[in-house]
């Protein structure tokens, strides 16, 4: 059909078949164990960056292979079919930390920092949210006062992902006074004098990621770490935040698409009251609806994702497709456990797995609600 943008090319499609098959090797044999056990293993950062994963969309330079947002996006959804979003978020984490080094550091810091965390012999991590501190990041209250070649820093971060085993931190620090204005952006390495990490976290969901308080207690980093000027954090911190609400659409949108899969396998397979449930049509089209939200959440986000490949400003739009594909993905992974009736609810079945790991999405990376302030403030321009 003429004009029919099609978003996936050959080499999009090659990359998948590569991430597929690492996921069916190397991660979905093990998901059940490592959600029980809060974490997997650390070599699967080592796995990934051999077989070029954690490199792909960063630059050649620093040990990435470059490519569009479609090789990442493709990456994701692949990911995602192992049917954890805790795997995906703690091997991801280093897709929000690692943007700012980039963006605003000098090639020395960039040298020292990413090649290692794209290889996966180092984990990354970004500690922005505070105890006092989430929403509101132009309160947070970490200081860094600069004391000769060195920042002393003292505060704490909260629900730091990979946070638990993170060999460095891209971190949200005051060096300036009250606002915005006064934020800087520092990479701290774990090994740093006073740095120190509560246990896991105890989730809801994304049970497979290690999830940290980090306390800082007059840290000694030195002013080398210091990325860009003093007070050009928020930026960076801004910056970053498309790149992420853009792949927790992609995640909202396979957890979507998964719970539908389940679905039309149970349905099939499934009989109640001596027909099959896709002889009912209350069921039938709860699936159309799902279906439908599915793609056109898909859709929207794929969109967005083409106009900010092409340099376009998606502000906006970025957050009404998270909101939307969070939406949509609180929906169907409703719907579908009500599908499955009682073995929804009970752990063996992955319905219950995407209804758990799914509740953070429309709630990291920007809640809905300051999604909405986002938007509010844009249409009303
Ligand atoms: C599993 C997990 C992983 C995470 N990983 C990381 C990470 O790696 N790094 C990191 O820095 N952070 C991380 N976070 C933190 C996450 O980004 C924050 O939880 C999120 O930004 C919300 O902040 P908060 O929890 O402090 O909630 P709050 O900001 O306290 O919000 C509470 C409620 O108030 C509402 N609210 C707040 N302000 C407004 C307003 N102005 N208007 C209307 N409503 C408002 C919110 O929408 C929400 O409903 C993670 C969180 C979780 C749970």
């Amino acid at each position: 059909m003429s004009g029919l943008q099609e978003y996936f090319g050959e080499r999009h499609n090659r990359l998948r078949q590569t991430v597929r098959k690492f996921v069916e090797r190397e991660i979905t044999p093990f998901v059940d164990e490592w959600e029980l056990q809060g974490e997997f293993p650390r070599e699967l950062y080592h796995k990934a960056g051999e077989a070029g994963i954690l490199a792909i969309g960063y630059p050649d330079a620093y040990g990435g292979s470059g490519g569009d947002l479609f090789l990442k996006i493709a990456c994701v959804e692949e990911l995602m079919r192992c049917g954890s979003a805790g795997v995906v978020a703690g091997l991801g984490s280093l897709d929000i930390s690692v943007p700012p080094i980039l963006f605003l550091g000098t090639e020395d810091q960039k040298s020292r920092f990413v090649p290692p965390v794209l290889k996966g012999d180092k984990i990354s991590s970004l500690g922005i949210t505070e105890p006092g501190a989430g929403s509101d990041v132009a309160s947070i209250s970490t200081t860094a006062v600069r004391q000769g070649n060195h920042y002393v820093v003292t505060g704490a971060k909260m629900f730091i992902t990979s946070g638990v085993r993170a060999d460095q931190l891209t971190c949200a620090v005051r060096t300036g006074g009250q606002g915005y204005e006064g934020i800087s952006l520092l990479v701290i390495e774990s090994a740093t004098q006073g740095y120190s990490v509560s246990e896991k976290l105890k989730k809801l969901g994304w049970w497979a990621s290690d999830t940290a308080q980090i306390f800082l207690d007059e840290c000694q980093v030195p002013v080398e770490n210091l990325l860009g000027q003093e007070g050009q954090g928020f930026y960076g911190i801004t910056e970053n935040f498309q790149n992420e609400r853009l792949q927790l659409s992609v995640m909202a949108n396979m957890t979507s698409q998964l719970a539908l899969e389940e679905s039309l396998k149970y349905v099939r397979e499934s009989e109640s009251f001596g027909k099959s449930l896709w002889k009912s049509q209350v069921t039938r089209h709860k699936l159309s609806d799902m279906a439908t939200l599915v793609e056109a959440s898909r859709e929207f986000v794929y969109r967005v994702a083409a106009k900010i490949d092409a340099g376009k400003n998606q502000v906006k739009e970025i957050s009404m497709a998270k909101n939307f594909a969070c939406m949509v993905s609180d929906k169907v992974t409703g719907d579908a456990l009500e599908i499955f009736g009682g073995l929804g609810y009970l752990r063996t079945s992955l319905v219950e797995r995407l209804y758990r790991d799914n509740r953070i999405l429309s709630i990291g990376g920007g809640t809905q609600e300051i999604m909405k302030e986002v938007i509010s403030k844009l249409i009303f321009r």
